[in-house]
C-alpha cells in the first residue's frame, strides 16, 4: 500500500471477510486494528473498551510489554523445536503451574487450546478402563469431536452427529442428578466451575463440594474445565480454589497465553500417569513462544498483584450495575471478571449492538444474558465509565430495533 492510499475500512474488510473467510463465524461487526491495555481501535479510527477481553483470553490486555517482550526474546533465542527435546521454559512453566496447583504428584500436558486441553482429559478418562463420562447440560467443553461430546448443547452437536459415545448428561448444578448418575462405570464427571459460553451461571454454593465428595467416593475423576475461569479470571487463581475444592483433572487455555495459543492439563496423582509415551501428542504444544507469553503471564500476575485486583475490580463492576437499578437489569451473576448481566428482555444482541455503538465491546452468550469478561487489567476508572453509559445503552436497546448484533 503506498502512503497516500487510504486504509481499508471495517466495511471493505467485512466484504473481504465474507468473500474469503468460511461462514462459521458469520461476518463479525468490527474490524480491529490496534490495542492497547484495554482499549482497542477499529479499522475506521474508533475506539472501544474492550470488556470481552478476546473472551476472557486477554489475562494482560492488548500489547502488553512483558508478553511483547517474552514472546521477542523466546523467537530470537530459541524456536520451535519440537517435543522430541526438551526446552527448558516448557520445565518452568509446568513446575509453576503445579505449584499454584498445590498436589503433590501432579503432572502437567501443554496442547494448543481449551478444546484440545478436553480432547486430552477425555482420553486420560478412557485410560482409567471406564467407559462412561458424566458431563452438564448447557455446558461447553469445545469443538473438536470428543469435546463436542462432552458439551451439554444439542443443537452444536446436532450437525456433526454421531459423536463418540460413552456420555451421559445430567442438569448442572444439581447434586441429586450427579448422585444418581456416578456409577462403577464412570470413569469422570467433567463440570465447568461456572458456566461459561451458557451465560455466566453460578452453580449452588456446595456443588462441586459434591461433585467431588461422589466422584472420590467412587473411584471416578473430577476433571474441571477451567478453560474460561482460570488464571485469575474470578478473583481466585483457579476458581476451584474458592470453591474448597481439589479436582483430579484440570483443563487451561485462553488466559494462560494472554492471548498467545496455549491450553494445559493439569493432573492429580490419580490420573498423573495415565499416558504412557507415545500415547497423546500434538507438534506445537508446550512450543517455546507460547510458554514464554505464559510465564509472563504468571509473573505479571503475581508481581502486580492482579487476583486481588480481578476480584476488587470485579465486585466494583457488578455493584455498580446493580446499584443502577435500570429496569431491564435482573441482576449481576458471576465472580471477578467472568459477569454475566441478567436482563429482564430478551435484549441481550440488541444491548451488544447498541454497547459498541457506544465504544464497549461485550457479548450476548444467551438472549437475555450480556457477558463481561474484560482484561484482568481493567482500572477502577474503566470499570466506572461503563456503569456510568451503562443505562443510555439499555435504553438504546430496549427502544433499538437493531437486531444485527454479531456474538
Ligand atoms: N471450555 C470452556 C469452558 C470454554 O469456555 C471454551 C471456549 N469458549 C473451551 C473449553 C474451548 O476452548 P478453545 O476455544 O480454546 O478451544
Amino acid at each position: 500500500m503506498t502512503d497516500d492510499a487510504p486504509a481499508p475500512t471495517t466495511a471493505a474488510w467485512q466484504q473481504r471477510w465474507s468473500a474469503a473467510l468460511m461462514n462459521n463465524y458469520g461476518t463479525p461487526a468490527l474490524a480491529l486494528t490496534r490495542g492497547s491495555g484495554a482499549v482497542v481501535t477499529d479499522a475506521d479510527g474508533r475506539e472501544y473498551l474492550d470488556l470481552l477481553g478476546g473472551i476472557a483470553v486477554n489475562a494482560l490486555g492488548h500489547a502488553h510489554p512483558a508478553i511483547a517482550a517474552a514472546v521477542t526474546e523466546q523467537m530470537a533465542t530459541l524456536g520451535h523445536v519440537s517435543n522430541l527435546y526438551i526446552a527448558p521454559p516448557v520445565v518452568e512453566l509446568a513446575e509453576k503451574l503445579l505449584a499454584r496447583f498445590g498436589v503433590d504428584g501432579s503432572r502437567a500436558f501443554f496442547c494448543n487450546s481449551g478444546t484440545e486441553a478436553n480432547e486430552a482429559a477425555f482420553k486420560l478418562a478412557r485410560l482409567t478402563g471406564r467407559g462412561e463420562i458424566v458431563a452438564a447440560e448447557k455446558a461447553f467443553h469445545g469443538r473438536t469431536m470428543g469435546a463436542l461430546a462432552m458439551t451439554g448443547q444439542p443443537a452444536k452437536r446436532a450437525p456433526f452427529e454421531p459423536m463418540p459415545p460413552g456420555v451421559r448428561f445430567v442438569p448442572y448444578g444439581d447434586a441429586d442428578a450427579l448422585d444418581a448418575a456416578v456409577g462403577e462405570n464412570t470413569a469422570a464427571v467433567i463440570l465447568e466451575p461456572i458456566l461459561g459460553e451458557s451465560g455466566v451461571v453460578v452453580p449452588p454454593a456446595d456443588y462441586l463440594a459434591h461433585a467431588r465428595r461422589i466422584t472420590a467416593e467412587r473411584g471416578a475423576l473430577l476433571i474441571l474445565d477451567e478453560v474460561q475461569t482460570g488464571i485469575a479470571r474470578t478473583g481466585s487463581f483457579f476458581a476451584h480454589q474458592s470453591a474448597g475444592v481439589v479436582p483430579d483433572v484440570m483443563t487451561l487455555a485462553k488466559g494462560l497465553g494472554g492471548g498467545f495459543p496455549i491450553g494445559a492439563v493439569i493432573a492429580g496423582p490419580a490420573a498423573a500417569d495415565l499416558f504412557a509415551p507415545g500415547m497423546h501428542g500434538t507438534t506445537f504444544g508446550g512450543n517455546p513462544m507460547s510458554v514464554a507469553a505464559a510465564l509472563a503471564v504468571l509473573e505479571t500476575i503475581e508481581r502486580d498483584g492482579l487476583v486481588d485486583h480481578v476480584a476488587a475490580v470485579g465486585k466494583t463492576l457488578a455493584a455498580g450495575i446493580e446499584g443502577l437499578g435500570h429496569p431491564l437489569v435482573d441482576h449481576v451473576r458471576g465472580s471477578g471478571l467472568l459477569l454475566g448481566v441478567a436482563l429482564r428482555a430478551e435484549v441481550a444482541k440488541e444491548t451488544e449492538a447498541a454497547a459498541r455503538e457506544a465504544g464497549f465491546l461485550i457479548n450476548a452468550p444467551a438472549p437475555d444474558v450480556l457477558r463481561l469478561a474484560p482484561p484482568l487489567i481493567l482500572t477502577e476508572e474503566q470499570a466506572a465509565g461503563f456503569i456510568d453509559a451503562l443505562p443510555a445503552i439499555l435504553d438504546a436497546a430496549s427502544g433499538s430495533d437493531d437486531q444485527n448484533g454479531q456474538s
